[in-house]
């Protein structure tokens, strides 16, 4: 028996074997020539013969699944074996071709560059096409290599997927009645990969060492609450997880509103940045939205969409909560969601860099474009429709965000408070700004200056610390001196992975926090714990908390005056 320790991201007790995520396909060699006593002819057959092997593994998939998953394998199995493509890498093989001849590997990874380029310069629908190119390219390569097809790894049990870490897109692309468990020996707690993996209600262990090499097949238990990985279990950890799918279907629900124990509202609301998520959100009885994303509706774009396009995408989450809070976030461009039309990927520190509100200075009109864009998709709608903006760290740009929303005919215009300044200055920057919504997760980024993304760093970056309580309490104060001052209330939200933390989710409330929204997963288990505290209790722990050195005596303090939460396996 092995013991492995990350952070846990998600609860939940599973066992499970181990499939290894595949480590990315490297770029062949350039200019090596054909591949050591090959010949033309047998270069050329072995191109041809790696082609119809993915095209014919892509078929397969596909006529195994159903739903939108099923198109898109077609339609990369189609382009597996493109002429475009698989003609283009047979004639880089000829020593006449500019550049002289190349391996099989290094033609097929050219010739995909070059119809990856084509499709780009024809923009819209083709230009979107050309990351599926890529990656056929890379199946491809892989095959000629004799290497397991990248990406998330087909099987027909159910696996605990390991790795170092996954791209956004591979997490995306998890199927959780396939993956039961997620284990990372890198990446952050509140990096995106883990965000996903909460949002699929995968139970995850992130930051965990050595994890990327436990061999393939391997049983092990994943423990999401205490972020523990254990190979060989036995019968205790197979009983563990029985206990907790039972636990797991008991606490599936939501319903109603969500109120303390005293009656003291805190309406719960769900993070979401599709129509499709807004639809489970809702069946998950979210109050409302506390953050759309809207960089997520276009993150494979490289060209500004158009506002038809934008009023399409916000309209299709408004629908699904009339009269209903739907706090919509501006783009939110940079660092680790980068979009070409509005950021720069040359940026040496692009979480210190033009990202969210910022790129306002650097590509003028298009914000002002998405609050047109927003307003158009309200009018259509009923859901009762909440802008702000994210990243700001000044009060004359709140007051410059939330003058250009009201211009835009938006009636409510809030802040994130993510940066450390706007949490100290919060009292001044609602003097402006009708309400905000602490996004914890860069919140702690910048009060630890700890790069979220980062394995190493998980320690720093945990809402728990003292720094970031001491934030959150800041900007409750500053709303309450704003609220006095202009005599409107001013309310905070949280938006941020701390939100679905259980313990914290009291802490938060005992700090005068407004509300909580988090993926729609969280909503049962979180309300089950608020249910059981009074607000006086709730600050008593907040205090606690504050009051605490650590992360880890803030955290095990308020656990050990909250029970129900190992009651309920939390
Ligand atoms: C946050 O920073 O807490 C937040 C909600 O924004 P995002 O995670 O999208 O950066
Ligand atoms: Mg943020």
């Amino acid at each position: 028996m092995e013991q492995f320790h990350g952070v846990g991201v998600t609860p939940g007790r599973v066992v499970g074997r181990v499939r290894q995520m595949p480590t990315p396909i490297r770029e062949p060699e350039p200019g090596a020539g054909l591949s050591s006593g090959a010949s033309v002819e047998e270069e050329t057959a072995r191109i041809r013969a790696a082609s119809k092997s993915v095209q014919a593994a892509l078929k397969g998939r596909a006529a195994a699944t159903t739903g939108d998953a099923k198109g898109v394998l077609e339609a990369t199995a189609l382009m597996a074996a493109d002429p475009m493509l698989v003609k283009g890498a047979i004639k880089l093989l000829d020593a006449s071709a500019d550049g002289g001849a190349r391996s099989a590997e290094r033609a097929v990874w050219e010739s995909g560059a070059a119809v990856a380029e084509k499709l780009k310069s024809l923009g819209g629908y083709m230009a979107e096409r050309s990351t599926d190119v890529l990656d056929v390219r890379a199946r491809i390569v892989a095959e000629l290599r004799g290497l397991p097809a990248p990406g998330i790894p087909e099987s027909d049990e159910p696996f605990v997927l390991a790795g170092e870490d996954l791209a956004p897109a591979d997490t995306a692309t998890l199927d959780p009645t396939k993956v039961v468990a997620l284990i990372t020996s890198a990446g952050g707690p509140q990096s995106h990969t883990a965000i996903l993996a909460r949002a699929l209600g995968l139970p995850a262990v992130v930051a965990a060492e050595g994890v990327d090499r436990i061999p393939e097949g391997m049983p092990v238990f994943v423990d999401g609450a205490a972020g523990t990985v254990l190979t060989d279990p036995g019968e205790a950890e197979s009983e563990a997880a029985v206990a907790w799918a039972r636990q797991a279907a008991a606490l599936a629900l939501f319903t109603g509103s969500n109120v303390l124990a005293d009656g003291h509202e805190l309406p719960l609301l769900a993070n979401v940045a599709t129509g499709k998520d807004a639809a489970k959100a809702a069946a998950a009885g979210a109050e409302g939205v506390g953050l759309l994303r809207t960089e997520f509706c276009f993150l494979d774009r490289d060209t500004e969409p158009s506002i038809e396009e934008q009023v399409a995408a916000y309209g299709a989450v408004f629908e699904h909560f009339p009269g209903k809070k739907v706090v919509i976030r501006t783009l939110d461009a940079g660092a680790d969601k980068p979009l070409p039309f509005l950021t720069n990927a040359e940026e040496p520190n692009p979480a210190l860099g033009v990202r969210g509100y910022r790129t306002e200075w650097t590509s003028p009109g298009v914000l002002g474009r998405q609050l047109e864009a927003i307003a158009a998709a309200a009018s259509e709608h009923e859901a009762e429709v909440w802008v702000m903006a994210p990243m700001i760290a000044t009060t004359d740009e709140a007051e410059h965000f939330t003058r250009l929303a009201r211009e835009a005919g938006l009636r409510t215009a809030g802040v994130m408070v993510e940066v450390p300044s706007a949490a100290l200055t919060a009292s001044h920057i609602l003097a402006h700004a009708d309400f905000a919504s602490l996004g914890t997760n860069d919140l702690t980024q910048y009060a630890m200056a700890a790069d979220r993304m980062l394995g190493p760093l998980a320690h720093l970056n945990n809402p728990w610390q003292p720094a970031v309580l001491g934030l959150v309490k800041a900007t409750c104060d500053g709303a309450a001196v704003a609220t006095s001052a202009t005599g409107t209330s001013k309310p905070v939200g949280v938006c941020g992975e701390a939100a679905a933390d259980p313990a914290l989710a009291v802490v938060l409330a005992g700090l005068g926090v407004t509300s909580l929204s988090m993926t729609p997963r969280s909503l049962a288990a979180v309300n089950a714990v608020l249910k059981t505290v009074t607000l006086a209790k709730a600050q008593e722990l907040a205090a606690l908390a504050l009051g605490a050195p650590t992360a880890q005596t803030a955290r095990d303090t308020v656990r050990e005056h909250l029970p129900v939460l190992d009651d309920l396996g939390l």
